[in-house]
């Protein structure tokens, strides 16, 4: 038997699916090459936003398909699904599964016993790219901003035990990763007895080994003195941050329960840079930060978004996720009326990026002509793209030099855009 896992959305997805392949395999299936010609398709719907949940009505054909190819294929839907996304799916979907319980699918889907180590976090998750680890160190959250299902979906925030989470990592270095990325939807409110993230972090960064360490997503209010000092102590840890904001005025943000003020944000972001040209040397003590803001929120006046594009020229992020509000049913803002017309949004939207392209293309400037290493992602007719240790993409030309996904490289940036660098590869550092 075989399988294919279509995701949408976040790492923590991406992780999921990894998890759900590595119990899979455990039951003897195969991945599938191809989704149409599968005894199982899964499909990890998306948490935040309701555009993203849309996208999963677009698989109505492929299933089709599917049933028709096979019409005792099993389709799945799991991930962040709550209750009214349930009604919608049924009709599509033979199975809605909550994640929460994969360690019991075998029996619900009559594959077999439960695996004898059936908590989510104990199931041995198949790592497509061995260079590249996502680690989950905690589930769920307890935050409850208003336009978000995840502590619905998820649950309450649940830590992971800090021995299993430095034995996976230990696993996958030895494995050969060479990227570690700490996952979870509030991943700075880890705390488990007396380990909080950054004791976690610091003991992630003693592991022996040559690896990248990045986490995702951080919350501003959990981001303290003591991880502030631990990521910028520890080596290991790469010089990138993505910190939603989500918007840039006091009001919109206490209308979305994110609770802090921006001013309280901008000095954290202050305290980070500080942090970074204490302790870092060369490129890296100027961390890269992007972040993620929604525009058009709940009653955002035009001169509420002004207060959050003047915050971007300010903070001069690196990159940013920007997306344009759209209501998701079961969500304390579903309560409020969404009145922002869809072409302001798109305004508002389009005026984030322009800060953003400005900002990010100034802040790549020093790049020019430097050497910088490289993990490599991907090599595809000729050239390799690949990410500096602040998450910079790069593309450079491999004629002649066998790079291959998961190697560290040194290269040498010769051309520099908003989103990207040019360059090739170099030898000496
Ligand atoms: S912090 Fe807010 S946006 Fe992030 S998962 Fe929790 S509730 Fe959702």
């Amino acid at each position: 038997m075989n399988y294919f896992i279509q995701i949408f959305g976040c790492q923590m997805n991406i992780s999921d699916a990894q998890r759900i392949a590595g119990l899979f395999d455990s039951q003897g299936m195969s991945a599938a090459a191809k989704p149409e010609e599968v005894d199982f398709f899964v499909a990890i719907m998306c948490s935040v936003r309701q555009m993203a949940a849309d996208r999963v009505f677009g698989l109505e054909q492929r299933i089709k398909l599917i049933k028709k190819n096979n019409p005792k294929a099993v389709t799945i839907l799991t991930g962040c699904v709550i209750e009214s996304d349930k009604k919608r799916f049924e009709g599509i979907f033979d199975r809605i599964l909550n994640i929460k319980t994969l360690g019991n699918w075998p029996i619900i889907l009559d594959l077999g016993p439960n695996l004898a180590e059936n908590d989510y976090f104990r199931i041995l998750p198949r790592h497509d790219q061995d260079f590249s680890s996502l680690i989950p160190i905690s589930k769920g959250c307890d935050n409850f901003c208003s336009y978000c299902v995840v502590p619905y979906t998820r649950g309450p925030l649940v830590s992971r035990p800090a021995n299993d989470i430095l034995a996976e990592v230990q696993r996958a270095v030895a494995g050969g990763a060479k990227e570690i990325w700490l996952l979870g939807q509030n991943v700075n409110n880890y705390h488990f007895g007396k380990i909080n993230f950054a004791k976690l972090l610091r003991a992630v960064d003693s592991i022996p080994g040559e690896f990248w360490i990045r986490f995702t997503s951080p919350h501003p209010k959990d981001f303290n003195e003591e991880a502030v000092l631990a990521f910028a102590q520890c080596e290991k840890a790469t010089p990138y941050l993505n910190l939603p904001i989500q918007s840039g005025d006091d009001a919109i943000l206490k209308a979305m329960n994110r609770p802090y003020a921006v001013k309280t944000y901008t000095d954290l972001i202050k305290k980070l840079r500080a942090a970074f040209k204490n302790y870092r040397k060369g490129l890296e003590r100027e961390i890269a930060i992007s972040t993620d803001v929604i525009v058009g929120f709940c009653g955002e006046t035009k001169l509420q978004f002004n207060n959050t594009a003047k915050i971007f020229r300010e903070i001069r992020y690196d990159m940013a996720y920007i997306a344009e509000y759209s209501q998701r049913p079961g969500t304390a803002a579903a309560k409020l009326f969404d009145n922002v017309p869809i072409k302001e949004k798109q305004r508002r939207k389009k005026a984030i990026d322009r800060i953003v392209k400005t900002t990010a293309l100034a802040n790549n400037k020093k790049y020019t002509q430097k050497t910088v290493e490289i993990l490599v992602d991907s090599v595809k007719n000729g050239y390799a793209l690949g990410k500096t240790r602040s998450y910079k993409t790069v593309k450079f030309p491999v004629s002649g030099y066998p790079a291959k996904p998961g190697d560290i490289v040194n290269v040498k940036i010769t051309k520099v855009m908003a989103f990207g660098l040019l360059g090739k590869i170099c030898d000496e550092k």
